[in-house]
């Protein structure tokens, strides 16, 4: 079939993220990808920017995770998890309670970062209940938060781009607190902890805090101060809520630490993590808790966690996520990190002086510029392209975090190709 061909299928029958499919977007057909290439089926060429939002850690189409993956399906692509277990995720749950934050021992596997966030709440609320205290059943969570798209995910999620207007009757309803304004680095401004301190002091009903720690992601790419997220988990122990952190975008190295908590030295009550999880490969989502948690959820009227999806600790995807976490370790992720971080600070640094920049922004393998105004997708997305760059940005916001093994030339396509796309857009 002729890309054209592909394309005119595409638009009468698939639906994509956040789409119309009335007045599509420009979209562009994949055949192959390796290493940070994506191979267009119209014979074009792109680097990667955004590893597959957030996934791809050691590049697409890697030896070692292809590997793992054949080898898994030749013992069993899959059998229940009910009643039933095995070495895959055996070996991925004790590797992700031994490298994640203090305490968080106990791993409930899922299929995507939004069913982790799901579970993670319903944790929050399975636990007050079996401590006699049913009231508390509500969340507080960011303004410009993103936590996923399913229900509860959605209820937790900034209240205007998440246009909770349109769910209303549907949606739980939650406390939002400001977004601290301090950046990270910074030493925390003290009126960041007012709205924050003020919805969990004077509301009894509040079950957990939940935030993306360091990193807002796609509710604004905000970096913020650590100080915060220490104050948050101060605040939380004082009045008695549980803090749940959803690192499902942050988590394995993208801020510098292997988990963004450590960049506040603490330890959630819960921790969602997914995206990276099987190094871009396939669909998994874990969330983790400490035992104070599951001891209670097991100790109440349910006596058992009410939950249990299909397709939960799938052998194949725990397998790859076995081989990606090794990777990671064996390569030098920190290595990595601080050199993108260190072009990305360099090579990003010219857009401040543009006119169509508002701000720019760097943390570990993630840059951020962000535009006075949002261009029409349908002017930026081609622009990007032509410069032989996969970038896809989000409103105002043009970002990059690419997979960790990129180099220094690939990096410098990245950025000079952004820096040419954002000075020709009008001002
Ligand atoms: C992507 C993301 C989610 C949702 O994960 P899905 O796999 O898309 O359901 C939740 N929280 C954060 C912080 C994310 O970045």
């Amino acid at each position: 079939m002729s890309t054209e061909q592909l394309l005119q299928q595409d638009r009468t029958h698939v639906w994509h993220p956040y789409s119309s499919l009335l007045s599509p977007t420009p979209t562009y057909p994949v055949s192959r990808a390796e290493g940070v290439r994506l191979y267009l089926h119209d014979g074009r060429t792109l680097i990667d920017g955004m590893s597959s939002w957030w996934s791809v850690l050691h590049g697409y189409n890697h030896p070692r995770l292809n590997a793992a993956l054949a080898r898994q399906s030749q013992a069993m692509s899959h059998v229940m998890f009910g009643g039933l277990t095995h070495e895959p995720a055996i070996e991925l749950c004790t590797t992700l309670a031994r490298l994640s934050p203090p305490g968080l021992d106990k791993v409930f596997l899922s299929d995507s970062g939004s069913v982790s966030v799901e579970v993670a709440m319903k944790m929050a609320l399975q636990y007050w209940h079996s401590q006699g205290k049913p009231q508390k059943h509500r969340f507080i969570a960011l303004k410009n938060g993103y936590h996923g798209d399913t229900f509860g995910a959605m209820s937790v999620c900034d209240p205007v781009t998440g246009m909770h207007h349109l769910f209303a009757d549907n949606l739980m309803q939650q406390y939002f607190a400001e977004r601290p304004t301090s950046r990270f680095g910074e030493p925390l401004a003290a009126q960041d902890l007012n709205s924050i301190e003020q919805l969990i002091s004077q509301n009894s009903d509040v079950a957990a805090v939940i935030l993306e720690p360091i990193v807002q992601g796609a509710g604004g790419m905000w970096m913020y101060s650590a100080e915060y997220l220490k104050a948050v988990r101060e605040l939380c122990d004082r009045h008695d809520v549980l803090l749940i952190a959803d690192e499902i975008a942050t988590g394995f190295g993208r801020t510098g630490k292997l988990f963004a908590c450590e960049h506040a030295d603490i330890s959630p009550d819960i921790l969602c993590l997914g995206k990276t999880l099987t190094g871009g490969y396939m669909t998994l989502a874990a969330t983790l808790c400490n035992a104070k948690v599951s001891d209670g959820i097991c100790r109440g009227e349910a006596g058992v966690f009410m939950h249990g999806p299909t397709f939960m600790g799938n052998p194949l995807a725990c397998a790859v996520a076995n081989e990606s976490i090794a990777l990671l370790q064996e390569n030098d992720w920190q290595g990595q990190i601080k050199a993108i971080e260190a072009q990305l600070t360099h090579e990003l640094a010219p857009c401040r002086d543009l006119p169509q920049v508002e701000d720019v922004r760097v943390l570990g393998g993630i840059g951020v510029v962000q535009l006075r105004q949002a261009p029409p997708m349908e002017v930026i997305q081609p622009a990007l392209v032509d410069q032989g760059i996969w970038v896809r940005p989000f409103g105002k916001l043009v970002y990059i975090m690419p997979p960790y093994c990129i180099n220094k030339a690939d990096l410098r396509s990245l950025t000079q190709g952004i820096y040419k796309v954002v000075s020709h857009l009008s001002s």
